[in-house]
This record gives C-alpha cells, sequence and structure tokens, in this order.
C-alpha cells in the first residue's frame, strides 16, 4: 500500500514536470521559429537584382549560409566593390550600415555588390548566457521595423562539434575550437571544408569571378579593445585606406589606420587580399553590447550604446575610444560606417578613375549624425 503510494505520487511528479517542459518549450518556440525566418529587407531604388550567394559556389545551395546578395549596378563603366555586413551577427552596426546601403544608394558609375547578412546562420540564434536581445525596434520612415540580432559565430544547428582546437586550413594556424564557427578566421574557405569555410569559399569565389576591385567588411568592437574606430587594411589597400581616413578628417571624422597583421590568418583583410586581386578593407566601430565591462543588457544598449560602467572604464583609462554619457549611439557607429564607405570610394576613384564606384542617395556622416536613421529605412 506504503509502495503503491510512493509510486503514485512520483508518477504525478513526472507528470508536473513533463507539463512544465512542454509549457516552457511551447512558449519559446514561436520566438526560436521566428529567429530562422529570413529578415524582410527593402529593395532600394539602385538594386538591379537580388542574387543567392550559391550563384558562386553551388555547395551552399539552399543552406543557412545561402545568404541574400542584392548588386546594384549603374550599367556605366568602372569599378566594382562589395559590402559585407553580419559576418558576425552580433555587430549590428555592420549589418545595418550595409542595408542602409542598399535601400538607398543608386550607383552612378560601376557596380556594387551587398551582402548584409554574411553569416546569415549567426543571425538565427544569441549567445548563450550573455542575455542579449533577438531584436531591435526602430520607428522608421516607412513605418516599424524590427531587426533581427544573432550571435558572432554560425549557428551550432548547422555546424556542429566544434574540435578543441580549430586549425585554419590552408595556415595551419591553430585557435580556439570555438573559432571554428568564426566566418572572419575561415577565408579564404575550402569548397569540401565545414560549413562557415563553405562560406567563406563562396564569398571568395564571387570576389575572383566577378572582380571585385574592393571589398570592404563592417565590424564593431567592444570599447577595450585596441583596434576600434579604424580601418584594418591589406598592404595592398593601403592607398586606398589611407586616402579614405583624409577624406574623413575632412568631415571632422576620426578615424585610425591599421595595418592588416600578415600572422593573423583567416581574416578577411589578411587572406582576401593576398589570395584574390581585391582591394580588403574592415572597418570597426565602438559597440558596448559586445563588452565585458557591460551593465544591463538589453535594446536600449543597442540602440544608445550608454553604459556607466564604460563611462567608468573611460576615466580609468582602460579604454581605446572616447566614452562618456552621450554613449555610442547606433546611428553614430553606423554614420562612420556609411561615411567610411564613401570615403573609401572617393579615395578609390582618385587613384584609379577608370574603376571608380560612384554612389548617390547614400546620407552623408553629417545628415545620419543630425537625423538618425528612421529617415533613411
Ligand atoms: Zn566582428
Amino acid at each position: 500500500m506504503e509502495l503503491n503510494r510512493q509510486h503514485l505520487s512520483n508518477r504525478n511528479l513526472n507528470l508536473v514536470l513533463l507539463a512544465i517542459v512542454v509549457i516552457v518549450c511551447l512558449y519559446v518556440t514561436p520566438g526560436y521559429l521566428a529567429m530562422r525566418r529570413p529578415e524582410a529587407l527593402r529593395k532600394g531604388p539602385g538594386v538591379t537584382r537580388i542574387a543567392h550567394l550559391s550563384e558562386w559556389f553551388e555547395g551552399i545551395k539552399g543552406t543557412a549560409g545561402d545568404t541574400d546578395v542584392y548588386i546594384l549596378d549603374s550599367g556605366k563603366p568602372g569599378g566594382s566593390a562589395l559590402i559585407l555586413g553580419g559576418t558576425h551577427a552580433n555587430e549590428p552596426a555592420g549589418y545595418m550600415a550595409a542595408i542602409l546601403m542598399l535601400e538607398n544608394a543608386v550607383p552612378a558609375q560601376g557596380r556594387l555588390y551587398i551582402i548584409p547578412h554574411a553569416n546569415a546562420s549567426a543571425l538565427t540564434y544569441t549567445d548563450p548566457m550573455e542575455g542579449v536581445p533577438r531584436e531591435f525596434t526602430l520607428q522608421a520612415a516607412s513605418g516599424k521595423r524590427v531587426f533581427r540580432h544573432g550571435s558572432r559565430a554560425t549557428s551550432p544547428m548547422n555546424q556542429w562539434p566544434d574540435p578543441d582546437i580549430y586549425v585554419h586550413a590552408s595556415s595551419g594556424q591553430q585557435l580556439s575550437g570555438s573559432e571554428t564557427r568564426n566566418l572572419n578566421r575561415a577565408y579564404p574557405g575550402r569548397a569540401d571544408g565545414n560549413f562557415t569555410e563553405m562560406i567563406a569559399y563562396a564569398i571568395t569565389s564571387l570576389i575572383r569571378k566577378d572582380s571585385i576591385d574592393i571589398t570592404i567588411d563592417l565590424h564593431e568592437a567592444a570599447p577595450e579593445y585596441p583596434v576600434i574606430n579604424a580601418i584594418v587594411a591589406h598592404e595592398r589597400a593601403m592607398p586606398t585606406a589611407s586616402g579614405a581616413i583624409l577624406n574623413l578628417e575632412i568631415e571632422g571624422v576620426v578615424m585610425g589606420l591599421e595595418p592588416s597583421p600578415a600572422s593573423l590568418r583567416g581574416l578577411s583583410h589578411r587572406e582576401l587580399g593576398d589570395s584574390t586581386a581585391t582591394l580588403a578593407l574592415l572597418m570597426e566601430s565602438p559597440n558596448a553590447t559586445q563588452g565585458r565591462l557591460r551593465g544591463r543588457t538589453d535594446e536600449a544598449l543597442i540602440l544608445t550604446g550608454k553604459d556607466s560602467q564604460y563611462v567608468r572604464g573611460q576615466k580609468l583609462g582602460r579604454l581605446f575610444v572616447p566614452y562618456d554619457e552621450k554613449g555610442w549611439p547606433l546611428h553614430l557607429r553606423v554614420a562612420r560606417h556609411v561615411g567610411g564607405l564613401q570615403a573609401i570610394f572617393a579615395a578609390h576613384a582618385m587613384t584609379a578613375p577608370e574603376r571608380a564606384i560612384v554612389l548617390g542617395g547614400v546620407p552623408t556622416y553629417d545628415e545620419l549624425a543630425t537625423k538618425r536613421l528612421e529617415p533613411f529605412l
């Protein structure tokens, strides 16, 4: 009798636990599935074609890596450029700058390729234990727009397990196993490599097959990271980058210049510069959401960049960017990227006028800094 009662109460406990699991699953599933739906972007007036990345490498066709490539072709002779946003899907200023460009730019000379979500798989989840929101909202001119916020690396749903040590294929360089899913350690990629290496290979193939003159990879970094508010340039891209920094200085925008380290392998500015003819550049803006000193991590932090701990960090001299109570809002970070892109194209047009990329319709740094992003989305 006693045993029966014990058996019955265990069974009830099991049923209660099972019911809790079912309720939790029902509660989180819609949010989880929503992260896997492609984000709706507006096709700007300059977009002449939307392609899939698999057009340049069949191996990723139909996978989560088969991201959209927006082509803006002026139809007039000139150069070509590739803008990569969302290499790291937790660096929103990078992909928002790419989105702003594809929704506004109208090329007058040359051809522009924009991949707003270079690692689309990384946009399908957020990092566990980081408490980062999965989306943020802007009251844009075209209506309320919700943009997703993802993770630094390819989703484990698409590539798993990580090895203990990641070995970069073409150099043999060894890194922590989690870097296996980092697109910006996978270049130039491999056709028969892992999922992330295949995405890198597809981007490298696009650059080779379509003879892309300039490639710019847009990133953000924690304010305590030394390479920040800077252009990182492959040695062949140094003259263009230096010209761009002077152009930005005329506009009152201070940007650092960092040479791409020859010994750090797998990064876009190193490998694309070494293994293709493109001028490879990368830009960084300061993002507290990624930092280790940050306090509450919410949508407001993504949008305003205001964080009292970073103000304190600045006072203690621990940061590599100025950081005061005004923070680093998203629109200023995007303004730096968009202004930086235009400065790079202007510098390139000076050195190679026959390969110029001239864009109309793009808001200036000052316009974005004063009017914010909303009027342009
Ligand atoms: Zn990054």
